[in-house]
């Protein structure tokens, strides 16, 4: 391995002078660049008006219905093992179709840590989800700290969503397709100190007589070192007894309890076609027995336990099919709850595994080609020696391009290659090359959110959880509450008054992993306080990995385009660039103020979207220009009311001269106050502003974003009419491309963050103003704690087991994290000490960057949205960037 780097350098060196200007943010694809010139010249010709798009995006299946009823009698709840942001945006992308579970209205995210760690395992995740407790390392259901000793007193054990339920009068059900003692199942029905006592977890089952269980692991109840024979005491108990598919198909029309185990130990992958029983199978037979034998309502666990394991493996095709497996198990059950009006579906997931990004193909081969290619950047990830040919099941390939259907309603339509590459995170990726192969290799999780999914009765009530532990508060809560007739009734209050302002802020780059290590360092993000929660997709129309250009072109205008366009995009697939109307367009033609404000340049992509028509976003120039132009070209003696950005160097001494025309107050410092009466540009800069942690609220020429917004606030506000304001935080974008691992990206996050706090506070004033923040794109970030990987070893690249690579260790701000009064446990928390965090992005990114100077890529990642104010409720149906951008154009023109 040594020799093949020193051999790649001198051709890394030449490459990377071909690749970076590729790879960096500004790439435009050559493809439409001249198709693109000959329609930039048409700008003033012909506008296309803004408005629902003949292709894309996607109607997506979003349900309408109306929750009648305040409580749910049923509820399933669905854990996705592993089940990050990433893997719903894999599954979704490799079907073409989004995911059942994106269809659900209500969406949140929540935090995973554990009682004493930043970085959970299953069993301690599915504690809080069960419970509303959290518990240490591998606990099931016990209070932290609790040992073998003192693990059946039942002041250590702790009260579960399934005791809950019985004590309401309700069955409850597990299904799996691990074993039905592994931890997450075990969690709800068994309290002991460690995840690995699978015979004394039989055991509980035994006490907590679950109406139904279905999965696998036979051999914890039939071959166990007791000697006891469970199952003839489950016999006893009133069970049916079920070990094959067809035991299990015939127990349906009986009676009783059911106990179905299909496999001996776990169930094969989903992939293999040998498992007995789909998990959507497993779901209607465990719902058919539940409403036969506790018609009062019941409460149903369904894992997809393989997700995890898929991501242990670097499989990211594994984990593909294990999501859309349990999806499919979703969509039955949503089917079902739709048919009714008591019943709440929940989806989420105890943690992420692996650091799992979605990239595309250009994307990821230029990482690879640095590497020496797909072959040579697999070998570095297999341990010395580690013969490939000689193993039946090979460690896999942790980068792999998967195809995308080719007719797909959900994806890049115009893509040449419509392929999508996932890959994982740098420790568990680079780590297996250390592996002794002593035990199965075992990527890590890590700490970044999670999403919940909610329909049906309660559902905006369990999307509030911001923590796992907050989560099993709320399910417990609803699953002991008595039926109530009188509560029976329509959730809708009719509709909501109209937003007079809309706030927009767009953190460029700022994904959910960003997000969870903003909170962990600070602990509290305002972003994170917003009511209304949303995930979107932000593929291009010829790129699965969008740009700044073409996403915000979504967003400002409706309407997907392609990779570097600026406000333009094609009427067909394929079709000639025709220059869009935005948002901000038409809330000017409706007589409402309009405002920009960016730590970037204003001519960068981002603002630009909302102003400008320009086939590349490379034509900074042109687009000041544009910006001159936007006035006239509405018809209107001026065009945005207040800019404020970087830029300077592209707005020539003619166009300040004809922008002073137009009235403009130019200036290059922030003002205290902006004077009503006039428009103002303030160019603080010749491109972006100085970096975050250079910035002060105090400093007229560097200014916090909150700052910026603050002033422009102020300024808008004088109109009655009302007013659409933009607010990018630019350089959160630039942090991660410098594959930023600290303060740096930590602090552009918390002066977005800030500028949010600042927005919210000024709506929650006036009142009738909605603020929206989402991003325009994802990275490959992702969160890593200094204990999961670190315990078993698994984490050879690193130098604390060995490795040569340096983690940066970044302070964990327990304060004001909700649930982390833990992270001060020292005696629970051993040599690892207490929680700090460390970031990493994907690993050919990073290995990348270990030996040549190379910026990351953006990701394809599913990303955030959040809203809060007068109609925010809508805004959480979004699950794709255009949507955002039509939502905004109908708002700015009067609906
Ligand atoms: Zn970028
Ligand atoms: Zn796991």
């Amino acid at each position: 391995m040594r020799r093949m780097r020193s051999a790649m350098k001198f051709d890394i060196r030449v490459l990377v002078w071909a690749s970076a200007a590729l790879v960096a943010c500004q790439s435009t694809p050559n493809s439409s660049a001249e198709q693109a010139s000959r329609a930039g010249e048409r700008v003033s010709e012909r506008v296309m008006e803004a408005g629902p798009a003949p292709i894309s995006p996607v109607d997506f299946p979003v349900s309408g219905r109306v929750d009648y009823q305040a409580r749910p009698s049923r509820m399933i709840v669905f854990i996705g093992d592993g089940m990050g942001h990433a893997a719903v945006t894999a599954a979704s992308y490799a079907q073409s179709e989004p995911l059942a579970m994106l269809g659900m209205p209500h969406v949140g995210f929540m935090t995973t840590h554990e009682h004493e760690f930043l970085t959970t395992d299953s069993a301690a995740g599915a504690t809080a989800i069960a419970t509303g407790h959290k518990t240490h390392f591998e606990g099931v259901s016990v209070r932290p700290g609790t040992g073998p000793e003192l693990e059946r007193d039942p002041e250590h054990q702790l009260s579960t969503l399934f005791g809950a339920a019985a004590s309401a009068g309700r069955a409850t059900g597990l299904v799996a397709t691990s074993r039905i003692t592994h931890a997450t199942p075990a969690a709800f029905a068994a309290h002991r100190s460690n995840r690995g006592q699978y015979e004394d977890i039989a055991l509980d089952y035994l006490s907590y007589k679950p109406a139904v269980m279905l999965g696998a692991g036979t051999r914890f109840f039939a071959e166990r070192s007791d000697k006891r024979d469970l199952f003839a005491e489950f016999e006893s108990e009133g069970y049916t007894v079920a070990t094959s598919a067809e035991e299990v198909r015939a127990a349906v029309p009986g009676e009783g309890p059911l106990i179905g185990l299909m496999h001996r130990s776990d169930m094969p992958s989903a992939s293999s076609g040998e498992r007995a029983m789909s998990l959507e199978e497993m779901v209607k037979v465990a719902v058919d027995v539940l409403e036969r034998e506790s018609p009062q309502g019941y409460v149903l666990m369904v894992e997809g336990s393989q997700i995890d394991w898929a991501g242990h493996d670097l499989d990211g095709p594994g984990v593909v099919s294990e999501t859309l497996d349990m999806d499919r198990a979703v969509a039955y059950a949503l089917g079902y709850a739709r048919e009714r009006t008591d019943t709440l579906v929940v989806v989420t997931a105890d943690h992420e595994t692996g650091g799992m990004s979605v990239l595309d193909p250009p994307y990821a081969s230029r990482y690879m080609m640095l590497l020496g290619g797909e072959e040579r950047a697999y070998r570095m990830t297999l341990p010395e020696g580690y013969d490939v040919a000689a193993h039946e099941d090979p460690l896999p390939p942790s980068v792999v391009h998967q195809a995308l259907p080719k007719v797909g309603r959900f994806g890049p339509v115009e893509a040449e290659d419509p392929r999508m590459t996932t890959s994982f995170g740098f420790m568990s990726v680079g780590s297996r090359a250390f592996w002794d192969g002593s035990r199965r290799y075992s990527a890590s999780h890590t700490a970044v959110m999670v999403p919940i999914f909610a329909e049906g009765p309660a559902a905006a009530d369990v999307v509030a959880a911001r923590d796992n532990a907050q989560l099993g508060e709320t399910l417990k809560r609803l699953a002991s509450a008595p039926d109530d007739e009188a509560a029976r009734r329509p959730g809708s209050a009719g509709p909501e008054p109209r937003p007079k302002n809309v706030i927009l802020m767009v953190g460029d780059g700022l994904g959910l992993a960003s997000l969870s290590a903003g909170l962990y360092s600070r602990g509290a993000l305002a972003t994170l306080s917003m009511e209304t929660r949303a995930l979107m997709a932000t593929h291009a129309l010829d790129r699965l990995v969008n740009d700044s250009a073409g996403s915000a072109t979504a967003i400002a205008t409706g309407r997907r385009s392609r990779v570097g366009v600026v406000g333009m995009a094609p009427a067909t697939v394929g079709g000639d660039l025709l220059p869009v109307r935005s948002a901000l367009a038409e809330a000017a033609l409706k007589g409402k103020r309009t405002g920009i404000v960016t730590t970037t340049s204003l001519t960068h992509a981002t603002p630009a979207a909302f102003f400008a028509h320009r086939a590349s976003r490379s034509q900074e120039a042109a687009i000041a220009g544009d910006f001159l132009t936007f006035g006239q070209r509405l018809g209107r003696s001026h065009g945005v009311d207040v800019a404020i950005g970087g830029g300077a160097r592209y707005f020539r001494t003619s166009h300040l001269d004809a922008l002073r025309a137009q009235e403009y107050a130019v200036s290059t410092e922030l003002p205290e106050v902006l004077a009503s009466g006039q428009p103002h540009l303030v160019l603080l800069g010749d491109e972006g502003l100085p970096p975050a942690a250079k910035r002060s609220a105090e400093a007229p020429g560097a200014p916090t974003l909150a700052a910026m917004t603050d002033r422009a606030l102020n300024y808008l506000r004088e109109d009655e009419r009302g007013f659409f304001l933009v607010v990018e935080g630019g350089q959160i974008d630039w942090a991660l491309h410098g594959l930023d691992r600290g303060e740096g990206l930590l602090a552009e996050i918390a002066d977005f963050d800030a500028a949010v706090a600042l927005a919210l506070t000024f709506a929650s004033e006036s009142g009738d103003t909605l603020v929206i923040a989402t991003s325009d794109h994802d990275h490959t970030l992702s969160v890593l704690d200094n204990h999961y990987g670190y315990h078993s070893g698994h984490c050879g690249v690193m130098k604390a087991c060995g490795g040569t690579f340096e983690g940066i260790t970044l302070p964990v701000a327990a304060e004001g994290l909700v649930n982390a009064q833990g992270f001060t446990a020292s005696e629970l928390q051993g040599d690892f000490g207490a929680p700090t965090m460390t970031l990493q992005y994907d690993w050919i990114v990073q290995e990348v960057a270990r030996r040549v100077q190379m910026g990351g890529p953006h990701s394809a990642n599913m990303v955030p949205l959040f809203a809060s104010g007068p109609r925010a409720g809508e805004l959480g149906r979004i699950r794709d960037q255009p949507q955002l951008g039509q939502w905004l154009t109908r708002w700015a023109s009067g609906h």
